[in-house]
């Protein structure tokens, strides 16, 4: 294992007037000796960048996998998820900001190797591990060396990211990810601006990478922020755009927010908004709609679409009735449905286990 917790990168260039600039994601962090970037995990080291949290997390958990949320992803199975601190967004609503806005990298962290994560992970019976609570482009080389872990034992690695990150980093990243949740944090280049300090372009690419040019498993969350980004118009736009670059049957996730950090001024996300927000988006076109974060029994179903029957049952997190083929079709009418499905759901239920890696 890395000891010192430093390790050394690649996406970075020296410039002209002596800075060196990371080119990671599409802040281009320019730095000279001893600054660390936005996302507080990168730094320069002397003459090159370095990530310099390797091995460190901020806590490990084992989820159900619809918590990610990935609802399309080997059901009802136990993942084991950690992230690090620190982030390359900065996003005003950040639900997880006493991790994403990190600035005491060691006195907060827990330390693993991707060997250990993976024991951990074997141990408990979990068949994935997830990057999550913060983003795992920036940990890059540390996430990609758990993914290859992850593969040696028949795990899968799953990243939960806002998709901010640069075309060759990108490539190399999803080359080891087997299933995504990434983050459309609105519609419009007004949001991302003001309200996460980034741009909506970078993000759609990314969508568009993904499904197109990997075989990682997509699925698309928005968190609806009352005022914010849950106008019908902007609703309608995302959803029509992803019907139209991406595909009708990629999920997608309606989730409510909850004042936290520098936007404790808005109220909650009613379960109506929600709602709505599904009711447009299957309007234009897209097959698999859900809501997260509020009790809603239809919103947090699979329906058929050929036959509209109810086929994954939820109540949360929680599976309560399951109508698949073993072959992953609707028992009702054999439609296909898209996704990683096994003949029997996981039994995992809706548990929060927090780990220590430390005792494996
Ligand atoms: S990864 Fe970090 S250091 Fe690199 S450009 Fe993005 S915020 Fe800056």
């Amino acid at each position: 294992m890395n000891t010192d917790h430093s390790s050394s990168t690649r996406y970075w260039h020296a410039l002209e007037n002596g800075k060196l600039q990371c080119d990671l994601c599409p802040r281009f962090c320019k730095l000279n000796d001893g600054q660390r970037g936005l996302c507080f995990v990168r730094g320069r080291v002397g003459n090159e960048i370095r990530l310099l949290s390797y091995g460190l997390s901020s806590g490990f958990c084992i989820d159900p996998i619809e918590k990610k949320p990935l609802n399309h992803f080997l059901p009802g199975t136990p993942v084991l998820s950690f992230g690090t601190a620190g982030c390359n967004l900065a996003c005003r609503f950040c639900q997880n900001w006493d991790i994403s806005r990190s600035r005491y990298t060691e006195s907060l962290c827990d330390s693993a190797s991707p060997e250990q994560l993976v024991r951990t992970a074997v141990a408990h019976d979990c068949r994935s591990i997830a990057f999550t609570y913060n983003d795992p482009v920036i940990f890059h080389e540390y996430a990609i060396d758990v993914a290859k872990a992850c593969h040696q034992h028949g795990l899968n690695s799953v990243a939960v990211s806002a998709g901010y990150v640069c075309p060759a980093p990108r490539e190399e990243f999803y080359r080891h990810m087997d299933a995504a949740n990434i983050d459309l944090k609105a519609f419009s280049e007004r949001f991302y601006k003001n309200i996460c300090g980034g741009h909506l372009a970078p993000v759609l690419e990314t969508l568009e990478y993904i499904y197109h040019q990997t075989n990682t498993w997509l699925e698309i969350t928005t968190l609806l922020i009352p005022d914010e980004n849950d106008t019908d118009r902007e609703i309608a736009q995302l959803s029509r755009w992803i019907g139209e670059h991406l595909s009708d049957e990629v999920p997608v996730h309606f989730t409510a927010f909850h004042p936290d950090w520098k936007m404790m001024n808005h109220r909650p996300t009613p379960l109506d908004t929600l709602q709505r927000a599904r009711m447009i988006a299957r309007e234009e076109g897209l097959k698999y709609v859900y809501t997260g974060n509020l009790p809603d029994p239809e919103g947090n179903t699979t329906y058929c679409p050929e036959c509209n029957s109810p086929l994954i049952k939820r109540s949360g997190y929680m599976i309560l009735d399951w109508a698949l083929t073993p072959q992953g079709k609707c028992g009702h009418c054999g439609h296909r449905i898209p996704g990683y499905f096994e003949p029997t759901p996981g039994h995992w239920g809706s548990r929060r286990l927090p780990v220590n890696i430390s005792r494996q």
